[in-house]
């Protein structure tokens, strides 16, 4: 354990120190941040009101538009001079989301990756090769510091160039991946075709920035023979080093001292209790740079506040199960991309490669599920073909409540990529999706 003494604290001792925490962090931002105080003059908040934790629920929701009204440095609460770093996210949709740290946010950042490694099984001894991007994207140098945090050693090979990041894993004796789940898989996929595999020291693949099942992880662990564990962050909050899995694999442990995690409907405008699932808000407890209360994360989890059998106290969120601005409604029904990679996986002759394509064709909504097989001599046998198809369709079925086109294809035929995987092409130009 990385700190044993914040991980191990009793629930009494975590809850004073959020509540300490979040009445500074509260002032903090009503102080320094033009929206927090005019949001909170808005409604006659004060900080002096939040005086426990549940005061929390006052405070007006942070979203996206909030942080995009402000690009890009409206939401810093220190003078530039104090921000020594700056990050943003994609921004595939409009502006991009930036985030600025002091010297004390980019230490805290350090200290949460390096628990988030240490839950992992990292230690100090392991050379760990970080292939998520280098550059605005929180991942590469998010992680990059926590492992020299950790006093490991850091390979910084970014993404791209799988060839020349299996050949650095072989020769530099890697014994730690740092990817996107379905990067980890196309470089797994690649050792193995070149038998490289067999080569390498490789001991744990350490999966973060994009949303995998339980079934994505144990195709992992069959193809690269390690164990995989997965870790959470999002560019809005600092990055990853929100929460990560520790070997027990029962749930993300979330730097609760860092961020304070409430699961709410948003609907009914209700935070849920213990084991519901809803939509996560986060409140950064420690943030100089850029403080943020209640931001919506759209992605779908619960909480659990019992012990782990690794000896953390710390709670734990479940694996996400979408993101709420993911969720397909076809013909009414909700699908989540999560419930089809998990039939998808679970059904062996299939590959770990695949892509849904939404349409609408007569004014009725299709879902098509283009899919690998794992040994392209399948394709040549119609009558197993149709199996397969016939199978993994009445599976889909039965998971998904719904009549989904099955596409069987050559295996590699899809297009593999270096970073976040986009698996889904919605051709419907309607949005169907209340905000
Ligand atoms: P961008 O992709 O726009 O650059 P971020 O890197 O900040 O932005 O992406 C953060 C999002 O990535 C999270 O809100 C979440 O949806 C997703 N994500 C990150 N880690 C995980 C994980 N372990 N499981 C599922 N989703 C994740
Ligand atoms: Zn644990």
């Amino acid at each position: 354990m990385y700190d044993p003494k914040a991980e191990t604290m009793s629930r009494a001792e975590i809850a004073d120190l959020q509540l300490a925490k979040l009445k500074h962090i509260v002032n903090y931002a009503y102080e320094n941040v033009k929206m927090y105080r005019d949001k909170f003059d808005a409604i006659g908040l004060k900080p002096e009101h939040i005086k426990t934790l549940k005061d929390i629920e006052k405070i007006p929701y942070t979203t996206k538009d909030d942080l995009r009204e402000n690009y890009p440095f409206g939401l810093f609460a220190v003078p530039m001079k104090k921000i020594i770093r700056l990050h943003a996210s994609s921004g595939t949709t409009g502006k991009p989301i930036v985030g600025g740290y002091t010297r004390r946010d980019l230490d805290n950042w350090a200290t949460c990756i390096a628990r988030v490694l240490s839950m992992a099984g990292a230690t100090d001894e392991d050379i760990i090769q970080v292939s998520f991007g280098y550059g605005l994207f929180t991942g590469g140098f998010g992680l990059h510091y926590g492992i020299e945090k950790l006093g490991a050693t850091v390979v910084p090979v970014s993404s791209g160039n799988t060839d020349r990041q299996l050949m650095l894993m072989k020769d530099f004796g890697v014994t730690a991946l740092v990817a996107t789940p379905s990067y980890a898989m196309y470089l797994a996929e690649k050792a193995k075709q070149t038998g490289i595999i067999d080569d390498l020291k490789l001991r744990m693949t350490i999966m973060g920035a994009e949303a995998s099942t339980k079934e994505m992880h144990d195709a992992l662990r069959n193809i690269w023979g390690v164990f995989p564990t997965e870790n959470y962050g999002l560019t809005e909050v600092g990055g990853p080093g929100v929460s990560g899995e520790c070997r027990e694999k029962c749930g993300m442990h979330i730097n609760e001292d860092f961020f304070y995690p409430e699961i709410v409907n948003i609907e009914q405008n209700k935070v849920l209790s213990e084991g519901e699932y809803g939509e996560m808000l986060l409140t950064t407890l420690d943030k100089e740079g850029m403080p943020i209360l209640r931001y919506r994360t759209k992605d779908i989890t619960a909480l659990d506040y019992s012990p782990c059998k690794c000896g953390r106290t710390t709670a734990r969120m479940a694996r996400i199960i979408g993101r709420t601005d993911d969720m397909m409604i076809i013909r009414g029904v909700n699908v989540f991309p999560s419930q089809i990679e998990g039939v998808i996986m679970s059904v062996p002759e299939l590959g770990n490669n695949y892509e849904i394509i939404v349409d609408r064709v007569n004014y009725m909504d299709t879902i098509e599920v283009r899919v690998e097989v794992g040994d392209g001599a399948l394709l040549t046998n119609y009558a197993n073909l149709e199996n397969l198809v016939e199978k993994t369709r009445a599976k889909l079925k039965s998971v998904v409540q719904l009549d989904v086109k099955v596409k069987l294809v050559e295996p590699f035929s899809i297009k593999r990529g270096e970073g976040k995987v986009k698996r889904v092409t919605d051709k419907r130009k309607i949005f169907d999706i209340k905000e």
